[in-house]
């Protein structure tokens, strides 16, 4: 008898829900209550929480990751003319605010260990800005699969340049460098709650972290449609977006914050199984001193397209799921190719397309899943 293996779970929301079933039934009951559907109490309550959990001064909820940035670069005033330097090896939703406020990414590469933006990147970003006339304005920094980007240095550049730091925490929400929390590390940091995102709601959802006043008190008018700070609904001090995260899924990262800290462990825990188990047949994810990554995925990258190709197919027989996070780089997507990036090629960004490939990642991964799925790579390999 040919017995077809249990199939693994990329990302396992179901068993996270199990755990916390019953508490997410009654705060979704308490604001069908309530009725305030809009701002009601469990955002506040959030925003309070997420201050305390990061460490930062401000913490504002908002519709999405994308919005994120976008709340974020329409309040630093970003616009037409003006250049953000950011990775090519990244999600979309990086340079669409920046291209969507009419100003251009400039792409630039990244570092082959850790996957994300580096000096030298970032100083031939600034020549492709000004050679295209441009004035540079910014720095998006993508914390790339859960791990920060090196911001001591990147905060350090663009300081010197006149540059803003915005990170995009999408994937590094509760991620750490020594004692000091994602939200913290940039002038402005944008997270995402996607559901698969290290910490997900059940819809779309995201924040938006800064220590700068005012800053926060125009990202807070610009979330809600541009509204006078204290002033009435009708009170419009700016153009704005309607950028506001649903307070039913407010409550349900109120239950999922609780247990967030020890999903981090259970995630680093997962992680390292895998580079335990797999270091000898591929090259596994590098984390940089000092840093606690969240490990919103698990990449390995091996030598070609080809052995790519044949372990993900490998693994699919085997009901082991995995995903190649970015087949392509943004400077070659169609929509992005005419802005400018850093001169003579990306060549990292190019290759790890070819060569990355994600593994089920999530807490509740068990130890004879991974077992199954580290012997299936090393009989492939
Ligand atoms: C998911 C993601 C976003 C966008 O977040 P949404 O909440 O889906 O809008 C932005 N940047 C990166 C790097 C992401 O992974």
């Amino acid at each position: 008898m040919n017995l077809k293996p249990e199939a693994i779970a990329f990302v396992n929301l179901a068993a996270q829900q199990a755990l916390i079933r019953d508490r997410l039934n009654a705060a979704i009951t308490a604001v069908l209550d309530h009725g305030q559907y809009i701002m009601g109490p469990e955002i506040t309550a959030l925003e309070g929480h997420l201050a305390a959990f990061t460490g930062a001064r401000h913490a504002l909820t908002c519709s999405s990751g994308t919005d994120a940035l976008l709340i974020a670069m329409l309040a630093l005033g970003i616009g037409p003319g003006d250049a953000i330097l950011c990775p090519a090896f990244t999600y979309t939703a990086t340079p669409e605010s920046i291209a969507l406020l009419g100003a251009s990414p400039v792409f630039v590469d990244v570092d082959e260990n850790t996957f994300n933006v580096t000096l030298p990147g970032l100083e031939a970003g600034l020549a492709a800005a000004k050679m295209a006339g441009l004035k540079a304005k910014g720095i998006i920094a993508v914390d790339l699969f859960g791990q920060p980007a090196s911001y001591t240095e990147i905060n350090a550049f663009a300081q010197a340049n006149g540059l803003y730091v915005i990170a995009d925490a999408a994937q590094s929400f509760g991620a750490s460098v020594g004692g000091a929390r994602v939200g913290t590390l940039a002038h402005v940091t944008a997270t995402s709650f996607f559901p698969a995102k290290p910490l997900g709601c059940y819809g779309d959802g995201g924040a938006i972290f800064t220590d700068d006043n005012d800053l926060a008190l125009v990202m807070d008018s610009i979330r809600l449609h541009g509204r006078a700070t204290g002033g009435d609904k009708y009170d419009i001090a700016r153009v704005g977006v309607n950028g506001r995260l649903d307070t039913l899924q407010a409550a349900i990262l109120l239950e999922k914050l609780v247990i967030f800290e020890d999903e981090i462990v259970k995630r680093n825990a997962v992680a390292d199984f895998y580079s335990r188990g797999l270091a000898t047949f591929t090259r596994v994810p590098c984390v940089a001193p000092n840093v606690r990554s969240v490990w919103a995925q698990y990449t390995l990258r091996l030598p070609s397209a080809a052995v790519r190709t044949h372990v993900a197919a490998g693994l699919k027989a085997d009901g082991i799921p995995t995903a190649v996070y970015y087949p392509r780089p943004l400077h070659h997507q169609t929509a992005y190719r005419h802005f400018p990036a850093q001169s003579g090629g990306l060549p990292i960004s190019e290759r790890l397309v070819d060569e990355v490939l994600s593994l089920p990642m999530h807490p509740y991964l068990r130890q004879d899943e991974q077992d199954r799925i580290i012997n299936t790579i090393g009989r492939l390999l």
